[in-house]
C-alpha cells in the first residue's frame, strides 16, 4: 500500500519484448518430467504418457478483479497462478504446468513485474508446477494477467460438477467468509489512506482475512488426501464466486436439489466478528463472499466413515431429488431457498 520513494525504477523500454521475457523467466527451472521443452520456443512440448490432461485459464484484469491500491504485485502472481490451481484441483487432477501472458501499460518499470513474477515463482516452487511459456504485450490502460493451467490425472479419475447423486452428503474443505470480509478491510483501510496517508493501517487483527483475500492458497494436499482415504467424490468444484453459487452449480449440474444447514457452515472465529464489526450477517457473507478457493464436493454416503471426523472436512448438507428445490435450512430450522449473489464482478 505504502510505495518505496527511493525504489528503483527502470523503465521496460530500456530491456525491449525479448530482454523483459528474458530477464523475466530466467529464474524457472523445470520440476515436473511431463515438461519436455518449457520457455523459449515457439511453443512448449509435453508429454503425458497414459494420463488425461486438464487445461484451464483465467484472466485477471486491473480494476475489475483486483486494485493495486492494496494488491502488492506480488501477491497478484501468486493469486493469478492459485485461482488457476484452485481449478485443476477441482477436476481431481493433479496441476503440472502454467502458462502466464501479461499485457502493462508503461507505467509499470521492471521492478514492478520482477515483483508479479517473483509471486509467481513462488507459488509454481510451492505448488510444483513449470512455467512453460505465456506471452508479453504492452497495454494502454493497466495491467492484465492471463493464466493457463494444466493438470494430469489417471483415466477415469475426473470428477465433474454433474455426478452427484440423491442423499449424497455435500462436503466443504477447511472455511468460507474470510477472502471476502479480508476485502471489506483492505477497502475500508484505503478509504482511511486516503484521508490521510500517514494514518498507517493496523491490519493486525485481521492477519487471517486480509491473507485469504491477498494470499489465497489452492487446496493441492486434498486431492492425494481423498486418495488415500479411498474417497472419490461424485462431484467436485472449488469455491471462487461463492458457497450458494457453487452449491446451486453442482444441483444443476446433476439435475437434483439439496439441503444445506446453516449451522454447518465453517466459520473461522476471525470472519465471525469481523462481521459482527462491519454489522453484517455471516451466514450471508459465507454464502455469497467469493473466492475463498476450497473445495467443495459430493461423496456417497457409504463414504461418510472415511471422512468423518476428518478437520479438513465438513460435512454441510446432503443432495435430494430435483423437485424438491434447493434450500438452506437454518439455525430456527425454517427453510429458505438457496439464491446465488454470486461474485461482484458484473453485478456493478
Ligand atoms: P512468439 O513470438 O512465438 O509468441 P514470444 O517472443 O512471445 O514468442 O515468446 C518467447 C518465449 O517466451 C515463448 O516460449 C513464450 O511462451 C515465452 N513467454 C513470452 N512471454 C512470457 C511471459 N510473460 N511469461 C512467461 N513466458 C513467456
Ligand atoms: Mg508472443
Amino acid at each position: 500500500m505504502i510505495e518505496d520513494k527511493n525504489q528503483q525504477k527502470t523503465p521496460l523500454s530500456d530491456l525491449g519484448e525479448f530482454g523483459l521475457i528474458e530477464h523475466l523467466t530466467k529464474n524457472f527451472k523445470i520440476k515436473q518430467s511431463s515438461t519436455i521443452k518449457g520457455i523459449g520456443d515457439d511453443a512448449a512440448v509435453l508429454n503425458f504418457d497414459s494420463k488425461n490432461i486438464v487445461v484451464t485459464t483465467d484472466l485477471l484484469v486491473e480494476g475489475v478483479h483486483f486494485d493495486l491500491g492494496y494488491m502488492p504485485l506480488k501477491h497478484l502472481g501468486y493469486k493469478a497462478v492459485m485461482i488457476n490451481l484452485s481449478d485443476v484441483y477441482a477436476m481431481n487432477a493433479i496441476a503440472t504446468q502454467v502458462t502466464v501472458s501479461i499485457a502493462v501499460s508503461n507505467r509499470f518499470p521492471l521492478e514492478a513485474l520482477e515483483d508479479l513474477y517473483s509471486g509467481i515463482e513462488t507459488a509454481a516452487n510451492i505448488y510444483n508446477v513449470d512455467v512453460i511459456g505465456g506471452d508479453t504485450t504492452s497495454s494502454n490502460t493497466g495491467l492484465l494477467i492471463s493464466v493457463t493451467a494444466i493438470g494430469e490425472l489417471e483415466k477415469d479419475s475426473e470428477v465433474y460438477r454433474s455426478g452427484a447423486k440423491v442423499n449424497d452428503l455435500l462436503v466443504l474443505t477447511g472455511d468460507v467468509g474470510g477472502a471476502y470480509m479480508g476485502l471489506q478491510v483492505l477497502e475500508r483501510e484505503k478509504e482511511v489512506y486516503k484521508v490521510n496517508p500517514n494514518n498507517q493501517p493496523d491490519l493486525e487483527p485481521y492477519t487471517y482475512i486480509v491473507e485469504r483475500q491477498l494470499k489465497p492458497e489452492a487446496r493441492k494436499d486434498v486431492i492425494p488426501l481423498l486418495k488415500d482415504l479411498g474417497v472419490k467424490p461424485t462431484s467436485m468444484i472449488d469455491v471462487s464466486d461463492g458457497l450458494s453459487s457453487e452449491i446451486m452449480h453442482l444441483c444443476k449440474e446433476s439435475r437434483l436439489g439439496c439441503d444445506l444447514y446453516e449451522n454447518k457452515i465453517p466459520l473461522d472465529p476471525q470472519v465471525i466478528s469481523v462481521c459482527e464489526e462491519f454489522n453484517v450477517d455471516s451466514t450471508t457473507i459465507a454464502l455469497n463472499g467469493g473466492e475463498d478457493y476450497e473445495l467443495l464436493f459430493t461423496v456417497s454416503q457409504d463414504d461418510f466413515p472415511k471422512i468423518k471426523g476428518n478437520p479438513n472436512f465438513s460435512v454441510i448438507g446432503f443432495m435430494k431429488e430435483h423437485e424438491a428445490g434447493m434450500h438452506l435450512v437454518t439455525r430456527a430450522d425454517t427453510r429458505i431457498p438457496l439464491k446465488a449473489q454470486g461474485w461482484k464482478n458484473f453485478n456493478d
